[in-house]
């Protein structure tokens, strides 16, 4: 075991706070990473204030990881020291079920041992997150990050660039085609990037008036200010595919109206309250509504090669690790363009 740096909560709600964690030596399918950047996830958020309930404490967020390998296992092939590496939501999964066969590492049947506020696959073992210097993954979890990108700035695809791209391709996005992105965050900006890269005409439905500017430069057509009580009337069986990023409990019925005779609306963001759905919502036009969680890890490898390959990256806003407790109180009033990033050198050097 070796002591590691960490930023943490305690407990529920608390603020962050430097905390000391274990990680293990690595085994023969481990990699060790020196975090570099780790990108802040409005789950992140959720979790450390036990938004969604089953929280463990203390907990150390951090989801979207970047380093640069310092020691692998000796039945490691695919990582080398030196190397960068990615690591996203997942640190194990069964990888003998179904799903993981289907590579849906993400729906394996015993549940995968998520980066943080999980366990290992003993089921006892807490996981912990990227707000720390090292962490030890198994290296099927372990990403290569295409050559050219910005690591900081490629850090949210490991979580918000992989929820994003994943609906995308589940529904089969083709040129042309109508997209909604509703919430124009860390999720919602990665979902318009991918869309219009895809040729999609994408809209942006926000709560916030003065990010249509950035919409547009983001690749939008469109931008709906959803404040307005008069916004969706006009776009009434407009669009082909939802992607609902928001982070708060909304009104879905209104969204899916504006969803064309068998268009879905997939729901990513994952507020922690119930929302009222009205069968006739769905019934008239054979409108659908869905979820996504992450997306597998080849899918995850696929996106990152498709993001090298056309230049994607997110907007990232560069933080110390001091910053940290700000930064989800920024998140909170909808005030990130578009994703803090945590440079882990604050928390090293700190
Ligand atoms: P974020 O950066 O904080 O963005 C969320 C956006 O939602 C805000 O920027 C805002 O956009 C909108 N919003 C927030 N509060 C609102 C309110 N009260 N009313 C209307 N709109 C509101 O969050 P994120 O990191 O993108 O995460 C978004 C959600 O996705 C979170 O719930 C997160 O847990 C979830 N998530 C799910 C998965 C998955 O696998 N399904 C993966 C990662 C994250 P506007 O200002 O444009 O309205
Ligand atoms: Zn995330």
């Amino acid at each position: 075991m070796t002591t590691v740096r960490a930023w943490g909560a305690r407990a529920a709600g608390a603020p962050l706070e430097p905390l000391s964690i274990e990680r293990r030596e690595p085994g023969p399918h481990d990699i060790e990473l020196d975090v570099l950047f780790c990108g802040v996830c409005h789950s992140d958020v959720h979790q450390a204030r036990d938004e969604w309930s089953g929280a463990t404490f203390p907990m150390v967020p951090g989801h979207e990881i970047v380093g640069r390998v310092v020691r692998v296992g000796s039945a490691v092939t695919r990582f080398k020291p030196g190397d960068h590496a990615g690591v996203g939501c997942m640190v194990d999964a069964c990888l003998a079920c179904d799903p993981c066969h289907d590579h849906h590492e993400q729906c394996c049947e015993r549940g995968p041992a998520f980066t943080y506020n999980s366990t290992e696959m003993d089921r006892v073992t807490p996981t912990h997150g990227g707000y720390s210097t090292r962490v030890v993954v198994r290296d099927h979890f372990a990403l290569r990050i295409p050559d050219g990108l910005d690591l900081a700035a490629a850090a949210p695809l490991l979580c918000a660039g992989i929820t994003t791209y994943s609906p995308l391709r589940q529904w089969n996005l083709r040129a042309g085609q109508r997209v909604g992105v509703v919430g124009l965050g860390g999720l919602g900006h990665m979902a318009v990037k991918f869309a219009a890269s895809m040729g999609a005409r994408v809209t942006v439905f926000s709560s916030s008036k003065g990010k249509e500017d950035d919409a547009r430069r983001l690749g939008a057509d469109d931008f709906v200010c959803t404040a307005s009580p008069s916004a969706f009337g006009p776009l009434a069986s407009k669009f082909d595919l939802l992607v609902d990023t928001v982070s708060a409990a909304h009104d879905y019925n209104a969204y899916l109206s504006t969803l064309r005779p068998f268009g879905t609306m997939v729901l990513v963001g994952a507020p922690a309250e119930p929302t009222g759905l009205h069968a006739f919502s769905l019934i008239p036009a054979n409108r659908r509504l869905a979820g996504s969680m992450i997306g597998g890890i080849a899918e995850t490898q696929e996106m990152l090669d498709y993001c090298g390959a056309h230049g994607i990256v997110a907007d990232v806003e560069r933080i110390a690790i001091q910053q940290i407790n700000e930064a989800y109180a920024r998140m909170l009033k909808s005030d990130v363009r578009y994703r803090f990033v945590i440079d882990l050198a604050s928390l090293r050097d700190g």
